[in-house]
């Protein structure tokens, strides 16, 4: 008879009490209750297992090999429950085969976490385990077996002929003491090769041994010269304020913070003294454990400069876990993490995993931000997800944006979160100046097709002149495409009847049925629709769709600013974290003048020469079916724009659109999120939402 499978008998609870927090058991548990990983089953039963003598002191949270079904396959999972006591229903107990992990068992708080997710999520907790740890760290990328070697001492009668290199490497080994790697002495006694260490070796005078290690070749230190130099400015009131406020709070338990800071206005200035707030309490009070610190960032913000930031402040204690790294980098900043070794982890999304011993803090940057949102299974919001994990080890959250979204804004609003604004940009930066060009009247007055309006070429021009770097924008998700004759002496367009503006053509988009096969050719401004017209009525040639995407706009700069250094980052030109880097960096040094790119440009950008920035169109935000459509053009506004004018020359933002006078992009341009905020949470009121 195999394993029986059985529910478990403490339900997962939403809210109130975690079901099971002394999970961590002792070691006399003879059974456990183990979730497997590839497990199907979304009611998320775990299965029955014994424990053997050679396993005893297995815990809850670490991760097991046990037998599955009539052939006993081993498989993997997690162990979720133990017990002193056999259970009555299980007739006949197998036994848990292996540890298939050396490290400590995952901290308590975190199988509580992976329940709750399980439940409010619906997927199957052994699905959830494996989706905490990395599959680097489960498969142990980059696990070595070393040579270590430790220094023997002398005995006063060796009578040992030694040449100089020998003596020195042999002081240097005996003056540290530890085991070394080889390669380490041999590189502070200045030897050059390993020779003399395994001449030392055959003489007895070092002694060696072999060890697991997982070797990395991330050197943080080298991200930290990618940072500012770390300045430490004195902090303006209202950085302070929240600083304060949030530190107040520290000791507590649990609350949600909230950090409402235009962009440029210092808010991980604020997050990096709330940190160190955390850091000087526990010198303070001594404690054993000191309290860590979970810090996250959408993924395309994670680059070296925002890192770099952290890491000047805080130097050696600073892990970091993103996408960039490779398998081994990951499992081993992953094992430091969870030795102990890192106080402040930097992260993407799965970072809320992150399994630091003790958490005093989560910091969820750019809160709003939709990478936060993982598609597949599990699905989960790692920004919900870090407010629960806060919650179940009772400690403060710091949400941060400048475009907050309206759900943590609606709490901070009715006083369930604290609110903290930032409303200026720090001394010496001033907001940006947006202009909201009208497409539609610019299509009326200019004839072809042209993704740059007359102002956009106008301060293109002008402020390469004048020694400006210049971003532009375009949001590519929804397609903005124009029917048009590729005879460029003809340029026809494709017009409205009853407007006269170009007509933008639809695919079949997500959400909205209905759409005729090879999609539909619409008017943004009356909404009338109209079938694909398939040959160019003045000249015959066949049409063609002309894509609003960044090859497009790249060929248009191109052809018109052939003086001009582009650089152009999108998903197609993007391939690693070093392109980005690669393009990052040229544009951070002045080699390119101009950026072109889709939202990834964004968020995080800082430079300082950027005096001009172009969303290219904002409606392809606007026109999505999407309730939360009008928010992310506010967002996509607000945070671009934010890019301008960082340094002394005060920015430029130009909003080329088809909707001039909509509220998202209005109340974007005069920088009044909360305006915006109130508006919009009045009429989704109105419709239920
Ligand atoms: P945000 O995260 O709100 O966009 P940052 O924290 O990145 O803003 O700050 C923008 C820049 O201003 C950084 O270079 C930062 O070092 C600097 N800065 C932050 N606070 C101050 C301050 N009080 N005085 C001067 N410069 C500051
Ligand atoms: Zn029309």
């Amino acid at each position: 008879m195999g394993p029986t499978a059985r529910p478990y008998s403490r339900p997962v609870t939403h809210d109130g009490a975690p079901s099971l927090f002394s999970a961590n058991k002792p070691a006399s548990a003879g059974f456990v209750t183990v979730a497997l990983e590839r497990s199907i089953d979304a009611a998320g039963g775990g299965f029955s297992y014994s424990v053997p003598a050679a396993l005893a002191g297995l815990a809850v949270g670490q991760r097991v090999t046990v037998p599955l079904g009539r052939g006993n396959k081993p498989v993997s999972g997690w162990v979720v429950d133990a017990s002193d006591t056999p259970d009555p229903a299980v007739k006949r107990y197998k036994p848990v085969l292996a540890l298939s992990d050396d490290g400590p068992p995952l901290p308590d708080e975190l199988v509580t976490l992976a329940r709750w997710i399980a439940g409010y999520y619906c997927c199957p907790l052994g699905m959830v385990f494996g989706t905490m740890m990395p599959a680097a760290v489960k498969r142990a990328t980059g696990r070595r077996m070393r040579e270590r070697v430790r220094a023997v001492a002398l005995g006063d009668d060796a009578a040992l002929k030694l040449s100089p290199l020998q003596s020195g490497l042999h002081a240097a080994a005996l003056a540290d003491g530890g085991w070394l790697d080889p390669r380490d002495l041999a590189d502070r006694a200045g030897a050059k090769t390993q020779g003399p260490i395994k001449q030392l070796l055959a003489k007895g005078l070092l002694e060696s041994k072999r060890v697991a290690v997982v070797e990395s070749d991330l050197d943080l230190r080298a991200q930290k010269e990618a940072a500012h130099a770390d300045t430490r400015p004195p902090l303006m009131d209202s950085q302070r304020a929240a600083v304060d406020a949030v530190t107040a709070k520290l000791d507590a338990g649990f609350g949600v913070h909230l950090l409402h800071g235009i962009t440029g206005s210092g808010k991980t200035e604020v997050y990096l003294r709330v940190i160190a707030a955390l850091a000087e309490a526990d010198e303070a009070t001594a404690a054993a454990e000191p309290a860590g610190v979970i810090v996250l960032v959408p993924e395309i913000a994670l680059t070296p400069q925002t890192v770099g930031r952290f890491i000047a402040r805080f130097g050696e204690t600073v892990a970091v876990l993103h996408s960039g790294l490779t398998a081994a980098q990951r499992n081993a900043q992953w094992g430091r993490i969870r030795a102990g070794g890192a106080r402040i982890v930097v992260g993407a999304r799965s970072a809320v995993f992150a399994p630091l011993p003790k958490v005093g803090l989560i910091v969820v940057d750019e809160e709003h931000e939709g990478s936060y949102k993982q598609d597949q299974l599990p699905r989960y919001h790692a920004r919900d997800v870090a407010v629960r994990r806060a919650q179940l080890v009772g400690c403060p959250v710091l949400l941060g944006s400048a475009t907050p979204s309206l759900e943590s804004f609606a709490h901070a609003t009715a006083g369930r979160y604290a609110l903290h604004r930032l409303p200026d940009r720090v001394p010496g930066a001033r907001l940006p100046e947006v202009e909201v060009v009208d497409l539609q009247r610019e299509r009326q007055e200019r004839k072809g097709v042209h993704l740059l309006s007359r102002r956009l070429e106008a301060l293109i021009a002008s402020n390469h002149a004048a020694g400006g770097q210049a971003v532009l924008l375009l949001n590519r998700r929804g397609y903005a495409n124009y029917i048009a004759c590729p005879d460029h002496r003809c340029g026809w367009m494709m017009r409205c009847h009853h407007c006269d503006v170009t007509m933008v053509y639809h695919r079949r988009l997500h959400g909205e049925r209905g759409l005729p096969a090879g999609g539909v050719v619409r008017c943004h401004h009356c909404q009338a629709e109209q079938m694909l017209e398939r040959v160019c009525p003045e000249s015959g040639h066949n049409t063609t769709i002309f894509g609003l995407g960044t090859q497009r706009v790249e060929e248009e700069i191109a052809r018109k600013f052939p003086q001009l250094k582009l650089a152009r980052m999108d998903a197609d030109t993007m391939r690693s974290a070093a392109d980005y880097r690669r393009v990052l960096d040229a544009f951070g040094a002045g080699e390119t003048d101009l950026l072109l790119g889709t939202q990834m440009i964004a968020k995080g950008l800082d430079v300082e020469n950027v005096r001009l920035v172009g969303v290219v169109s904002a409606d392809t935000a606007l026109n999505l079916p999407d309730f939360r459509a009008s928010e992310r053009t506010f967002q996509l506004i607000a945070q671009v724009a934010g890019r301008a004018g960082r340094g002394r020359h005060r920015g430029r933002v130009v909003v080329q659109t088809f909707s001039p006078d909509d509220p998202a992009i209005t109340r974007a341009a005069a920088h009044d999120f909360e305006g915006f905020a109130a508006a919009e949470m009045e009429s989704r009121a109105g419709v239920g939402l």
